[in-house]
């Protein structure tokens, strides 16, 4: 069972699902939610994601492919910590940052390169995406 949450600790949660692989992503909205390069993330299926403490605020916004994506956040200390899309709920997308451990993890794919910060690193070697892959939500 992992185990995550906010940077106060009003939010959170335990995920029951193995996760070892993380995917980045580099779109504009992930650079402006977090402030930085983007995000990183672990996508999980919903049945295995559990909140167990407090209930983060929502943001929704429209991506240019039409669909809604819903980022979830703590409302205390603004940590993201989850993005859901309407139109996909069987998934969620976790903040990796917000986990208390990532032993064995690390990132196998990077999405949304077109819009990459010069700053934002990519290790040679993964696996890129120009925009958004058909596969999952971001
Ligand atoms: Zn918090
Ligand atoms: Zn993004």
């Amino acid at each position: 069972m992992l185990t995550g949450g906010c940077l106060c600790g009003a939010v959170r949660y335990a995920i029951d699902a193995p996760v070892t692989e993380l995917r980045a992503c580099h779109c504009t909205n992930c650079q402006k939610s977090t402030g930085t390069a983007g995000s990183v993330n672990a996508v999980i299926p919903s049945a295995a994601f559990k909140l167990t403490q407090g209930a983060p605020n929502r943001y929704s916004s429209k991506a240019d492919s039409g669909r809604t994506l819903n980022r979830y956040f703590c409302g205390d200390c603004g940590s993201p910590i989850y993005s859901q899309r309407t139109e996909t709920p069987e998934t969620v997308v976790v903040r990796a940052g917000t986990l208390d451990d990532s032993s064995g993890m690390r990132i196998t794919a990077h999405i949304w390169t077109k819009s990459a910060r010069p700053w934002g690193y990519i290790a040679p070697g993964t696996t890129q995406h120009p925009g958004q892959p058909d596969a999952p939500a971001r």
